[in-house]
């Protein structure tokens, strides 16, 4: 009898112990990434994980906290010596990125953030940030300057500074103003997306010649220089869009920053009708390879001509004096510069 009872009182405690390792190992042992009060844990075998860890799920990489008690980091964080980008996902990025209103650039293998040095040729400052340049400039003026200039450095060939431009057919708008209102929308975009040293060639109020408005970009030492025209026809049903880019045989401009000038244009031009559906006018590229452009000759920096639309077309040219097709030209061309200096969208 009391032999039966021990036997039975064992039972039930082996049943209970069973239970007691089961019941967790059948619905509670937390694996992989697990939410909580907003927080994201990586867990393996019911153990936190700590430190930097690669999901094996998607091969990115994440930095678990010990100090926060395994909590994923995001955003733009200090660890240790360097900061990190971890962005609003926290998997931890490379390359250039904007973060916190500034371009800057993160190592490709430790995700670590740059900071006094320089990269891809971009100086960046002790804070890690690289400071861009963008000058642009609005074609045309109200009043045009007279006279003739070489149309290169050193040239004998003399062209006009400037010439009064084209019209809208419909409604009127001179070329000089669509160009200056898309420039000072653009210089607001640009400063809003952390170019803070974006600049105007000149704000509308005298003559300026092509080379003046050219050796504003040279003197700025612009990482981007971006002419802003409208197009006209006598043909009234032409339309699109096209940039204007030196040639490689180009007498005044170096191979180097030849190739520059056609990637700049090539970014900008396809982010710009990307965005607003205009048609690229052009075949291939949709740039205009031509070195008879005085200030595309005269640029030391890399420089693209863009001719947003035809004036001349009636319903292009209402449709770029409509503030909803303003704002869409407008974010095209600041994603074309964003592609052209490789920063992430995020
Ligand atoms: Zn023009």
């Amino acid at each position: 009898m009391k032999q039966k009872r021990l036997w039975y009182l064992g039972f039930l405690l082996l049943l209970g112990a069973l239970l007691f390792v089961q019941v967790p190992a059948l619905g509670a042992v937390k694996q992989g990434w697990v939410k909580s009060n907003n927080t994201w844990y990586y867990y393996v075998n019911g153990k936190k994980r700590t430190g930097r860890i690669t999901d094996p799920a998607t091969g990115k990489e994440y930095y678990l906290d010990k100090k926060q008690n395994g909590a994923m980091l995001t955003g733009w964080k200090r660890v240790g010596k360097y900061y990190y980008y971890f962005g609003a996902d926290g998997a931890i990025r490379h390359g250039w990125q904007r973060v916190n209103g500034r371009m800057r650039f993160f190592y490709a293998k430790s995700g670590a953030m740059a900071a006094n040095t320089k990269i891809n040729g971009r100086t960046i400052n002790a804070t890690g940030a690289w400071l861009a340049v963008i000058v642009v400039d609005p074609g045309h003026a109200p009043a045009v300057a007279s006279g003739t200039e070489p149309l290169g450095p050193g040239s004998l060939e003399m062209k006009a500074k400037d010439t009064s431009g084209t019209q809208g057919v419909a409604t009127g708008v001179e070329e000089y103003k669509l160009t200056m209102d898309i420039s000072r929308q653009l210089q607001a975009e640009l400063k809003r997306r952390g170019y803070a040293r974006t600049y105007l060639t000149h704000q509308g109020k005298g003559a300026i010649s092509c080379v003046q408005r050219t050796q504003v970009a040279n003197a700025k030492k612009a990482d981007a220089y971006l002419r802003i025209h409208a197009n006209g026809s006598d043909n009234q049903s032409m339309t699109g869009a096209l940039a204007i880019c030196v040639t490689g045989q180009n007498p005044w401009v170096s191979n180097s920053l030849y190739t520059k000038s056609k990637k700049l244009s090539q970014r900008v031009l396809s982010a710009y009708c990307s965005v607003t559906g205009a048609r690229m006018e052009r075949a291939g590229d949709g740039v205009w390879y031509t070195d008879t452009m005085t200030g595309n000759n005269w640029s030391q920096v890399p420089c693209t001509l863009i001719e947003l639309g035809y004036m001349t077309n009636p319903a292009e040219d209402r449709k770029m004096q409509t503030s909803s097709y303003q704002k869409r030209m407008v974010q095209g061309l600041a994603n074309g510069i964003d592609r052209y200096f490789g920063i992430a969208s995020s």
